[in-house]
């Protein structure tokens, strides 16, 4: 009988909401997934036992494929420890405290188990399988509720002396400006995260500054990305001011990436990223207008390919390079 083909992890991805998990080949395809909600209200315990029976799940699956896994990687949220499989206090899974994650999954799977932050997993998935194929240092920009960051460094994560390396949203881009959660003044996150970008439209106009967008904040609707590109191109001043604020702090960012890695590419994704062209043209004209050419070329700036699968992905492909 022959050896099954290996090359197949099990990626998993721990958001705040769900928790999402898949076969996952080298090429980043995904043989098969499951979702189930986080729910970490229910503790440490629970979540980690349904984490592992997903495991057992897809790994039972994987058998039927007559197909061996290599390993699990897991993507988490917030501060982890790469090399000793702790996480530290993710932001949105509360009582989540030093969690030996790595020791508890590898007792309740028997497989082997990897961590990594999931910001860094999704660049690791972009840069293997999706917008940074071919190059050989990417650095990504997750534009969401937050900014997050990763950088691929010679084929590899960066990840820096504590591993805290790639927090690249709270660069600060404007010193003495908004004051960002992480305590800082003028960060990145505090001007480019889809939050903020609605955020600054939602403090204008409760100022008194005309738009269109008044109504949807009067009933207190959210107001999504999505809708501040459209009332910007349907001639909303406001709504294009802002965005253009978005993108200039956007840029600078890219100036500074480029000035301190020069990366071959720098990827943005996160849920802003589906503004398409609308962010990647006003981003790279706000380039242009500001970065030195004296310095060496423009940042090669693209959008992320892999979408809400990135950090699923990029969780498997961690838990193969490092066999
Ligand atoms: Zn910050």
């Amino acid at each position: 009988m022959s050896a099954p083909a290996a090359n197949i992890a099990i990626g998993i991805d721990v958001g705040g909401t769900a928790i999402k998990g898949g076969l996952v080949e080298t090429d980043g395809c995904i043989l098969e997934r499951r979702s189930i909600p986080t729910n970490p209200v229910e503790g440490v315990d629970h979540v980690l036992g349904r984490i592992a029976a997903m495991v057992g799940d897809l790994a039972n699956h994987a058998a039927s494929l007559g197909r061996a896994i290599s390993g699990v990687g897991v993507g988490v949220p917030g501060t982890i420890r790469h090399a000793t499989g702790i996480v530290e206090a993710p932001p949105n899974l509360p009582g989540w405290k030093n969690v030996p994650v790595v020791a508890r999954l590898c007792w309740l799977t028997a497989q082997r188990v990897v961590l990594e932050n999931d910001a860094n997993a999704a660049a690791l998935g972009e840069f293997l399988c999706g917008a940074g194929r071919g190059t050989k240092d990417m650095v990504m920009l997750t534009l969401g509720t937050g900014v997050g960051g990763g950088i691929i460094a010679n084929g590899n994560l960066f990840r820096g002396e504590l591993e805290n390396a790639g927090e690249l949203g709270h660069m600060i881009v404007a010193p003495g400006g908004r004051l960002c959660g992480c305590g800082q003044r003028g960060c990145l996150e505090a001007y480019s995260s889809a939050t903020q970008t609605a955020a600054r439209v939602i403090e204008r106009i409760k100022r008194g500054e005309p738009s269109s967008l008044t109504p949807l904040v009067e009933s207190g609707q959210e107001i999504s990305a999505e809708q501040i590109v459209a009332a910007a191109d349907e001639g909303d001043a406001l709504a294009a001011d802002a965005w253009r604020e978005t993108c200039l702090h956007l840029a600078v960012g890219c100036i500074n990436i480029q000035h301190m890695l020069n990366p071959q590419r720098i990827v943005l994704a996160g849920g802003m990223s589906a503004a398409g062209a609308k962010l990647l043209n006003l981003v790279e004209q706000l380039i242009s207008e500001n970065c030195s050419r004296m310095l060496g070329p423009l940042p090669v700036v693209g959008l992320a390919e892999l979408g809400n699968d990135a950090g699923l992905v990029g969780a498997a492909l961690v838990a193969m390079k490092t066999v």
